[in-house]
């Protein structure tokens, strides 16, 4: 038996003024991806510790990841489909296990993950199975659920299931290769986006939905069942919230069950409204607190929502505060790194930084800094949840001081929601006073045990909480909460 493991992951953003292109993914093919993946607490990894305790052979296909941003080039996307099909034929598995995002664009596609589920069905034929693992925050299709045998979809948010992810859905296709499970899925497709910001899942209306899901799991009802709240800044047609769910043979009962929680979802839609807090009364009630640190998350600039990590929202306010102790922010500006660079270690440098990629909502602010640091930018998240014992790279980066506030600058952006991209670069969120996080909720995971204080700023940006302003032209209408009636 032959089961073949990929992953090709990436959350999109189609009001991100950035592109992305295939060096972002940094794809690895073959045996290549045990390296990255074994023992790592990701979906391929939870693939890898399910199969590895059977005779099955594993076909490592490719693995392949990127940090969110706009769609992907045309170019770029038809050369990671034809890699993805030339090592899936080439392999000619038995079954395949899937990882991917969920809400992934291209430049002329609307479903990345449907049009992988396309090759790899046209590949292994209509009977061998397939099982698909998706983001929390999937846009869940017509075509993924008709080519898919199953999906699989993350039960948290903040995001630390990936690993558990990958070992349900493992084990699920061994049972079905067994004869043991016939996946029979269904979906429930709802005219609805919802903020980011209060939907936790381990508190609140998400919650409890979560705990409805996986009680089903539990008594044997379901085989796997997700709630998917999309995220919401896809302008595409085929776009809302969903529940998937798959049982064993029973396509009825699955329906019935993925409605039932679509309805509760949709009756609780508006407990998701999200408050946002201006930044200059965040940062004095941060000032006004005896220790920190206090987390300030600037969700309209979140790397980890397809915004390019420029804006200087929080910072202009930040660069004028009456800070008593250090204060920390990332910032990808890729001319202040090269002028950092040339300055070297020790310099002070006198420029204008950020807003260079978002000139709409983020105008650069004039900054005189130390440049304390210079590196090569290469660090491994430790936290629970993204690339969790993996290496990314921000490119080069510096660290810049002014005053209080300590700025890491990267030529590449990366995920914030682990303090660990603080540490790795020299520093310490923890004796900070103010820690700004370009995260909606994400960092909730590894940051509430740790903050004084959490505020999430209001600032524009192309993953902004305000969603009834984003500029969305193809969504279906009516859509909630754009439009509040004629549903
Ligand atoms: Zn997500």
């Amino acid at each position: 038996m032959k089961i073949a493991i990929a992953s090709c992951l990436q959350e999109s953003n189609n009001f991100s003024p950035v592109a992305t292109t295939y060096d972002d993914f940094t794809p690895v093919f073959g045996p290549a991806v045990f390296e990255r993946h074994r023992g790592k607490l990701t979906e391929m990894g939870g693939f890898l510790d399910i199969l590895d305790t059977t005779e099955a052979t594993i076909e490592p296909i490719c693995a392949a990841w990127a940090i969110t941003a706009n769609r992907l080039r045309r170019a770029d996307f038809a050369r990671l489909l034809n890699e993805f099909a030339q090592h899936l034929k080439a392999a000619n598995p038995d079954a395949l296990l899937l990882a991917m995002h969920g809400a992934q664009t291209a430049q002329g596609e609307d479903d990345v993950e449907g049009r992988f589920l396309e090759i790899a069905r046209q590949i292994l034929g209509p009977d061998k199975p397939i099982i698909l693992t998706l983001d929390l925050h999937a846009n869940i299709t017509q075509r993924m659920v008709a080519l898919a045998n199953a999906i699989v979809g993350y039960h948290t948010y903040p995001h630390i299931d990936m690993f558990e992810t990958g070992q349900k859905a493992a084990r699920l296709l061994l049972r079905t290769l067994a004869g043991e499970v016939r996946p029979a899925m269904a979906y429930h497709k709802l005219p609805l986006i919802i903020q980011a910001e209060n939907s936790q899942t381990y508190r609140g209306p998400m919650h409890e939905l979560i705990t409805a899901a996986q009680a089903l799991e539990a008594s044997g009802q379901a085989e796997a069942i997700s709630i998917f709240p999309v995220q919401p800044w896809l302008d595409i047609a085929e776009m809302g919230c969903a529940v998937v769910a798959v049982t064993n043979n029973k396509p009825k009962s699955a329906q019935a069950q993925a409605d039932k929680l679509a309805k509760q979802l949709w009756k609780r839609k508006a407990e998701f409204e999200t408050k946002l807090i201006p930044v200059p009364e965040a940062i004095a009630a941060a000032l006004a607190l005896p220790v920190g640190p206090t987390v300030l998350a600037e969700s309209s600039d979140s790397t980890g929502s397809g915004s390019p990590g420029d804006s200087t929202g929080v910072l202009k306010h930040l660069l004028k505060a009456q800070l008593t102790g250090p204060a920390a922010i990332f910032l990808v500006d890729p001319a202040t790194v090269a002028a950092a660079f040339e300055a070297g270690v020790g310099a002070t440098i006198s420029r204008r930084i950020g807003g260079c990629f978002d000139k709409k909502n983020s105008k650069p602010v004039p900054v005189e800094a130390y440049v304390k640091l210079l590196s090569d930018g290469s660090w491994t998240a430790r936290a629970r949840g993204y690339n969790t014992g993996i290496t990314t790279s921000l490119g080069r980066a510096a660290v810049l001081v002014s005053g209080h506030v300590h700025i890491l600058v990267a030529e590449r952006s990366a995920m914030t929601v682990d303090p660990e991209l603080f540490r790795s670069q020299g520093i310490e969120p923890i004796y900070c006073q103010i820690v700004v996080v370009k995260s909606p909720n994400g960092f909730r995971a590894a940051y509430e045990p740790i903050a004084k204080a959490i505020f999430v700023v209001d600032t524009p940006g192309v993953s902004s909480a305000n969603l009834r302003q984003m500029p969305f032209k193809r969504v279906p209408r009516p859509l909630y909460p754009l439009d509040t009636e004629g549903f």
